[in-house]
C-alpha cells in the first residue's frame, strides 16, 4: 500500500487520525516486507496481530501465513478492513481493546506469532501481559517506538536495563532489531522506531510459581532505581532469609538492581521462592550455629527446631488435629494441636505463635505455658521441639492443605487410643505425650 493509496482511502473514508490511538502508519514496502521476513512465517503459521489499521502489514501477513487474527480498535478501520479483504477466509478481524481482549480472554497464545506494528502508548503493557500469559506467543515481531526496543533488548548495567528488559527476557530471547525512519510513516512521529524480533524460550528458566516470585523481586527491586536492592528487598522477605540468599550467590548487599543480570535475578528467585524457608540450624546444646534451607535441613538431618502446642479446653480435653494426607512426612495421622518448624531469626515462642494463626486460625492466643524441650532423634525428625500448653475452646479454622481433620478428647481416653493403636498417631507427638503423663500433664 502505498502513500498515496493510504491517502486516498483516508480522504475516501472521512477518516480524520487519532493522535492518542497511535495511527502512525507504515507506507514503506521495504521495512513493510523486512517485518514479514522477520517473523519467518509459513502456511502452518497462526499470526496476531494487533492494531491493523489500513492493512499494509495484514495484506503480507495474509499471503504467507495459514491464517491471521486482528485486533483493532477504531471501528473506521474495522469498517475499512472488512471491505477491502472482503471475502477473505484467512483472516479474522476483531473490533476491541486489544490489550482488554487479552486480559479478559486468558488464552493461550503458545501457537501463535504477534506480529504487528504496535500502537506506542499501549504497547509495552500489551507485551509484558502476553509474555506473562500462561502460554505466551512463539514469537514476537514488533513495531515500536526506538527506545521501548532499547529496553527489551538491553543488557544488565545499562540505562535502558530494567523492569521491562527482565519481564519479557525471562520469557523471551532478543534475536535482533532494526531502526525504522520516521518518515517511513504517515503521518511521521515524533520519535525514531524499530521493530524488534524476541523468540520464546526453548525452555523455560522458572516454573509458573516461581515466575510470581521473580516479578515480585523485579518489582520491587526497581521500584526505586538508586537504591540498594537488598533494603528494598527487605519489605518483602525476612533479612536472614535474603542474606543467606545474597551471601550464596556471592552478592554484594550494597549492590543495585540494575546490576544484576538475568540469570542473577532468576537465582535469586530460586533461593527466595516461598516453600524453600529457611530454618535455623543448631549444635546439640541447641545453640544456633548458621542458616540452611528446608530442603537441605531435612537432606543432610541436621539439628534445628520446631515448637508444638499443646490446647486444652475449659473441659480439660485436648485438641487434635489430623495431618494432611499431602503431607510428606507421617501424612494422615494424628498430632498435637497445632506444630510448626521454627524459622531462621525466630525463637520457640514466635513460632509457636505464628503456626496458632497459620494452622488453627487461633490469632491471638492466651499464655503460651512452655512445658519441656524434646531433644532430637530420629521420632522427632533431628529436632529440638518446644512444647507449649494453652487454653481455647475453639471452634478453629483449619489450615486446608495441613490439616483433614480435628477433634477434642479427654486425656484418658487419648492415653487408651494411644496404646490400643499408637501407629495412628505421629512419633514425635506419641513421645510428646508420653513425656507430658510421666511429668503429671
Ligand atoms: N498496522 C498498521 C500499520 O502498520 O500501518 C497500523 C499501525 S498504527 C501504529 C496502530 C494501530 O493500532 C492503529 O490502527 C490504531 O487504531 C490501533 N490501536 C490503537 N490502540 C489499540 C488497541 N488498544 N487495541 C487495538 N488496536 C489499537
Amino acid at each position: 500500500m502505498k502513500l498515496s493509496e493510504m491517502k486516498q482511502a483516508l480522504a475516501d473514508g472521512d477518516i480524520q487520525l487519532t493522535k492518542s490511538l497511535g495511527q502512525n502508519f507504515l507506507h514503506d514496502g521495504n521495512q513493510l516486507r523486512r517485518i514479514v521476513d522477520a517473523a519467518e512465517l509459513s502456511t502452518a503459521d497462526k499470526v496476531f496481530e494487533i492494531g491493523p489499521g489500513l492493512g499494509p502489514l495484514t495484506e503480507l501477513l495474509m499471503a504467507q501465513a495459514g491464517e491471521v487474527f486482528a485486533i483493532e480498535k477504531d471501528l473506521r478501520l474495522v469498517e475499512f478492513l472488512k471491505k477491502r479483504f472482503a471475502p477473505a477466509d484467512k483472516l479474522k478481524l476483531l473490533h476491541d481493546d486489544a490489550l482488554d481482549f487479552i486480559k479478559r480472554e486468558g488464552r493461550d497464545w503458545s501457537a501463535w506469532k504477534l506480529v504487528a506494528n504496535l500502537p506506542y502508548s499501549v504497547a509495552s503493557p500489551i507485551i509484558v501481559e502476553l509474555a506473562m500469559a500462561k502460554g505466551c506467543p512463539e514469537r514476537l515481531v514488533v513495531t515500536l517506538q526506538l527506545e521501548v526496543v532499547q529496553r527489551l533488548v538491553a543488557r544488565a548495567d545499562s540505562d535502558h536495563y530494567g523492569l521491562l528488559t527482565l519481564l519479557v527476557q525471562l520469557h523471551y530471547e532478543p534475536h535482533g532489531w532494526f531502526k525504522i525512519p520516521s518518515n517511513c510513516f504517515h503521518p511521521a512521529p515524533d520519535v525514531d522506531s524499530g521493530c524488534v524480533t524476541l523468540i520464546r524460550r526453548a525452555q523455560p528458566l522458572l516454573d509458573t510459581a516461581q515466575g510470581a516470585t521473580f516479578t515480585r523481586i523485579v518489582k520491587r527491586g526497581f521500584s526505586q532505581r538508586r537504591k540498594m536492592m537488598f533494603k528494598l528487598l527487605k519489605q518483602d522477605w525476612p533479612e536472614a532469609k535474603l542474606s543467606h540468599a545474597f551471601s550464596e550467590l556471592q552478592l554484594d548487599t550494597q549492590v543495585r538492581a540494575e546490576k544484576l543480570s538475568l540469570e542473577q535475578f532468576v537465582a535469586l528467585t530460586q533461593l527466595l521462592h516461598l516453600g524453600d524457608d529457611l530454618f535455623d540450624i543448631v549444635n546439640e546444646h541447641d545453640e544456633v550455629i548458621g542458616q540452611r534451607p528446608r530442603r537441605e535441613v531435612h537432606a543432610l538431618a541436621l539439628l534445628h527446631r520446631a515448637a508444638h502446642i499443646l490446647v486444652f479446653n475449659y473441659a480439660g480435653e485436648i485438641f487434635l488435629q489430623k495431618r494432611s494426607m499431602t503431607k510428606d512426612n507421617h501424612p494422615g495421622v494424628w498430632d498435637a494441636s497445632c506444630s510448626g518448624h521454627v524459622d531462621a531469626g525466630e525463637d520457640y515462642l514466635t513460632a509457636a505463635r505464628r503456626e496458632l494463626g497459620e494452622e488453627i486460625g487461633l490469632h491471638n492466643p492466651g499464655q503460651l505455658e512452655p512445658l519441656f524441650k524434646l531433644t532430637p532423634c530420629e521420632d522427632t525428625g533431628q529436632e529440638f521441639i518446644q512444647i507449649f500448653r494453652t487454653q481455647a475452646e475453639g471452634p478453629f479454622t483449619l489450615h486446608p492443605e495441613e490439616i483433614d481433620d480435628g477433634k477434642w478428647i479427654a486425656p484418658t481416653a487419648l492415653d487408651r487410643w494411644m496404646a490400643e493403636h499408637p501407629h495412628e498417631f505421629s512419633p514425635s507427638f506419641r513421645l510428646n505425650w508420653r513425656n507430658f503423663r510421666t511429668q503429671g500433664g
